[in-house]
């Protein structure tokens, strides 16, 4: 037997300031969409942004259901709309931010483990980590190098599944 670890890094910045011009630009974007999120049953407004490598931005915002499991996230909003529009487009860079209406968000929001994987999925499909961004409404932000597998260190990859 052994032990199988594998660490995980993120960068914690203190304030939006702090980012650079374009994570502010990509984080305020994010901002911007999560307005238009359709969140009558959570009241929890998920916004994501996504830099592709030909510059084009795709937004997307959580949209949920009556029949809650038809709802989607965020994250998966905008990546499934950017593979829809954008084929063959590398994903370089991501933006979460969230709030909720009835208590502040003060920590980074976390993808959830589905978004993760199909984040991971298109890290694969195009060769390159999605570099990560996350904020709550306010207080630290966090940003991952090296996209997705940062939080979900052991992921479902069988490539032998791809014919
Ligand atoms: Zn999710």
């Amino acid at each position: 037997m052994k032990i199988v670890k594998r660490e995980s890094l993120v960068k914690e910045f203190e304030k939006v300031e702090e980012l650079s011009q374009n994570d502010q630009e990509l984080l305020a974007i994010a901002r911007e969409v999560m307005e238009n999120a359709y969140a009558p049953y959570s009241q929890f407004l998920v916004g994501c942004a996504l830099r592709l490598e030909n510059g084009v931005i795709v937004k997307g915002s959580n949209q949920e259901n009556m029949a809650y499991p038809s709802g989607l996230c965020a994250e998966r909003v905008a990546i499934f709309s950017a593979g829809a529009q954008f084929p063959g487009v590398a994903i370089v860079e991501m933006a979460v931010t969230a709030r909720a209406l009835n208590y502040p968000i003060k920590e980074p929001i976390m993808c959830c483990g589905a978004c993760l994987q199909s984040i991971s999925e298109y890290e694969r499909r195009y060769d390159r980590p999605i570099r990560t961004l996350l904020h709550g409404e306010n207080g630290p932000i966090w940003l991952a190098e090296e996209g997705s597998i940062t939080f979900l260190p052991f992921q479902f990859d069988v490539p032998q599944l791809k014919k």
